[in-house]
């Protein structure tokens, strides 16, 4: 039977101490201990179920992370307080100097500028590839290679990752896949098609109110001690902990995701075929047109869609600059980066969110100028935001 990440979060069962429906939120940055031994046992990571200090594990972010490893089919999950957190201590845990990750050209401008810039200081080797080509991939092999590095639907340019393809070429190789699965929770399961890790910013899609910024990294039992480990562990040493709090809402919110994702899909999708039957040049997964439409529909559990993000190039920056002011001005949604958001959002990815990638590198990769990136929102009635969106193009 195919793998259903709704169902796998439904069947948690979690309760709060009391017995409340929502389990309780941690209001303690430390645990008491009856005994000095057990404390001994619980610092040096040998006690399941006990908690030491909230930047380690805490009972809210445990909750939280149990429900994204069953959301993920992974054996474990860690929670961060933000998406680049888990990028980074991610890869940092993986990664010894003089080794060597292989990344798509196009991700996230944030993760692009981390592997770019900051990496090679410590003398880690990144090389930027075109994931949709597999040759390409394979002939950036290193014998140092350790990572190789994709988001599932990648960001701006909604390129579809090959995940069973490239988990067998990181495999081959001795190193492991890890996927940034932010555009598409739910969509891609990428740990069931062979990823070793899955990262996410749950700012986006999983929390989707825009109220605060998280993250979560989604792997083995034996990676998730690798990163709490007191001695040497990323997630323990860099500090990235997200406040119980937060955690506990978050938590609560992934438990509608599977209704938004459909909803989502369905007014992006409705909102693609109609812009492009007008003739505007609009990237979706959901369309035909999209070049790895086939392997988006073959890797994609079905019953949630093609995820909410769109494109469209308006080729100018001032043409996409006065359509975004009019979208805004008619109510469409918001002109603001982020993404997963109930309204609409959008924002000329070039000029904001790619911004660190350099404009001949942008070019390169397909980026224009003037595309805008589409979050579409959970509208109630998306023939009327058609019509609206329709009205702001033709002005
Ligand atoms: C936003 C985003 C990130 C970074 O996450 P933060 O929560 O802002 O730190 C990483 N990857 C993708 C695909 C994103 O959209």
């Amino acid at each position: 039977m195919k793998f259903n990440p709704a169902k796998a979060i439904q069947d948690l069962k979690q309760f709060g101490e009391f017995g409340g429906v929502n389990p309780s939120i941690t209001d303690s940055s430390t645990y008491t201990f009856l005994h000095g031994d057990t404390m001994e046992e619980t610092f040096l990571g040998h006690m399941e179920g006990c908690f030491l200090y909230s930047r380690h594990w805490n009972p809210s972010n445990k909750y939280l992370a149990d429900a994204m490893a069953a959301m993920e089919n992974t054996e474990s999950a860690w929670i961060t307080a933000s998406g680049m957190a888990a990028i980074t201590c991610a890869l940092l845990q993986l990664c010894n100097s003089g080794d060597h990750i292989i990344t798509s050209v196009t991700t996230y401008g944030g993760t692009y500028a981390f592997l770019k810039n900051w990496l090679p200081k410590y003398n880690i080797e990144v090389s930027f590839v075109n994931i949709t080509n597999l040759e390409e991939v394979k002939k950036a092999l290193q014998p140092n290679t350790k990572v190789i590095y994709t988001e599932s639907v990648t960001n701006p340019l909604l390129q579809v990752s090959n995940i069973p393809e490239l988990a067998k070429i990181a495999h081959e190789a001795g190193a492991k896949l890890m996927v940034d699965n932010t555009f598409t929770p739910m969509i891609i399961s990428p740990a069931v098609l062979g990823a070793d890790l899955v990262v996410y910013s749950m700012t986006k899609f999983i929390n989707g109110k825009n109220d605060c910024v998280a993250g979560a990294i989604c792997g083995t039992d034996e990676f998730v001690h690798q990163l709490s480990n007191v001695k040497n562990g990323t997630a323990m040493l860099l500090g990235p902990v997200l406040d119980p709090l937060r955690s506990s809402s978050i938590l609560k919110n992934l438990n509608t995701l599977h209704i938004r994702m459909q909803q989502h899909s369905k007014n992006a999708l409705f909102l693609a075929e109609n812009l492009e039957k007008k003739g505007l040049k609009v990237n979706y997964p959901g369309l035909k047109s999209h070049p790895q439409h086939k392997l988006h529909r073959e890797l994609m559990n079905k019953e949630f869609g093609f995820g909410g993000m769109m494109s469209l190039d308006f080729k100018t920056i001032d043409k996409a600059y006065q359509v975004m002011q009019n979208m805004q001005e008619a109510g469409v949604g918001y002109l603001a980066v982020s993404l997963g958001y109930f309204r609409t959002l959008f924002s000329c990815s070039g000029h904001s969110t790619s911004s660190e990638v350099p404009a001949e590198v942008q070019k390169e990769m397909g980026l224009s100028e003037g595309l805008v990136r589409f979050s579409v929102g959970l509208d109630n009635d998306i023939e009327d935001t058609l019509e609206k969106i329709t009205k702001c193009i033709n002005f």
